[in-house]
């Protein structure tokens, strides 16, 4: 089964992409996570990409799609895996259609989370992210055991630059502008599902996996 998860940043996405990959034990492939990855590690790729996230704006596609490819050329992602954080634009999902059409292969469902952009600012200065292993927390909706550290690893949670208010506007707009055309662009291919993202998060939850098991 191949996935993608599409929302604007807030949407939750991130923690239904996480849910829904470990129900289907199939890899949760997030763009942003093996961006951060490499910042961490001060790799090259990550400088380049840091000077565009920091701003809320997108890594060029260039960058984005070759190490996407790469991640799902992997033996673990051979039977399926769900994406997070790409396609961003309609150029990166033609570059995916494209090299899965070679394979004689597409994908199967494009969820899409769906929460107005007055709620998302609000939620997202609560957000807490582990930079070591990728998990993220809600301080009102998913908070971490022990306050301010990760339950998975044990190291600190942080709010992320990008989740900073200004830069959270700056991302909204990206949002529109890059992204949402891919709502369309997977409606055409019929493989577009909407849930109500304002829901609460086990409920957003279990409408995914009755749209992934009709
Ligand atoms: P995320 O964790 O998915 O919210 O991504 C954080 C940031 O990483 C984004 O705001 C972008 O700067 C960058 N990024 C992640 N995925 C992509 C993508 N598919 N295309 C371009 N930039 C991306």
């Amino acid at each position: 089964m191949k996935i993608i998860m599409l929302g604007a940043p807030g949407a939750g996405k991130g923690t239904q992409a996480q849910m829904i990959a470990g129900q289907y034990h199939i890899p949760h492939v997030s763009t942003g996570d093996i961006f951060r990855a490499n910042i961490k590690n001060g790799t090259e790729l990550g400088m380049e990409a840091k000077k565009y996230m920091d701003q809320g704006l997108l890594v060029p596609d260039e960058l984005t799609v070759k190490i996407l490819l790469d991640r799902v050329a992997e033996e673990d992602c051979k039977d399926g895996y769900l994406l997070d954080g790409f396609p961003r634009t309609i150029p990166q999902a033609e570059v995916l259609d494209k090299a899965l059409a070679e394979l004689g292969d597409a994908i199967d469902y494009a969820i899409n989370v769906d929460v107005p952009d007055e709620n998302i600012v609000k939620r997202m200065s609560g957000r807490r992210a582990c930079l070591s292993c990728g998990s993220t927390y809600h301080m009102e909706h998913i908070p971490p055991k022990k306050e301010g550290v990760c339950d998975k690893c044990g190291n600190d949670l942080v709010l992320r630059d990008d989740d900073k208010p200004e830069t959270v506007l700056n991302r909204l707009e990206v949002y529109h502008k890059q992204t949402q055309p891919l709502i369309q662009f997977y409606e055409e291919k019929g493989v577009l599902k909407t849930v109500d993202g304002t829901k609460p998060m086990k409920e957003v939850f279990d409408s995914i996996v009755e749209i992934l098991e009709k």
